[in-house]
């Protein structure tokens, strides 16, 4: 039986508070949580780790977010690991460029915390694994 316990996590992101936010609230929510805080570690841990999801800030500072999301579909190790946009950006062009990429979710910043874990939860629940 899997309880969310046994629910993990990879956050990347490279801003301390947003991490720290995220890591707090998903572990309240019962996640265990993997950090990175660049693309390349992102890239590295996630085949390591098999996380249920990745939350993946799209403004990293080695590597573009929509780079790092089409690097782990590639990678048939990573392929089929659910990830969720985490972004600020609030340009039209950025949005869309977001959403054509085919992510399984999106959370804006700042954090929403009821959305933010309804919307992990349903990536999570919905994932393939
Ligand atoms: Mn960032």
């Amino acid at each position: 039986m899997t309880s969310s316990k046994d629910r993990t996590i990879l956050i990347v992101e490279d801003n301390e508070m947003n991490m720290k936010l995220a890591r707090d609230v998903l572990e309240v929510n019962g996640y265990q949580i993997v950090a990175a805080t660049s693309g390349e570690q992102g890239l590295k841990l996630a085949p390591q780790t098999n996380p249920n999801a990745v939350l993946l800030d799209i403004q990293l500072p080695d590597l573009d977010g929509v780079e790092v999301f089409q690097r782990l579909r590639e990678d048939p190790q990573t392929a089929q690991i659910p990830v969720i946009a985490f972004t600020a950006s609030v340009t039209a062009v950025d949005k869309s460029r977001v959403k054509d990429a085919g992510f399984d979710g999106f959370v804006s910043k700042p954090i929403d915390l009821k959305s933010f874990v309804a919307t992990v939860d349903q990536v999570v629940m919905g994932g393939s694994k």
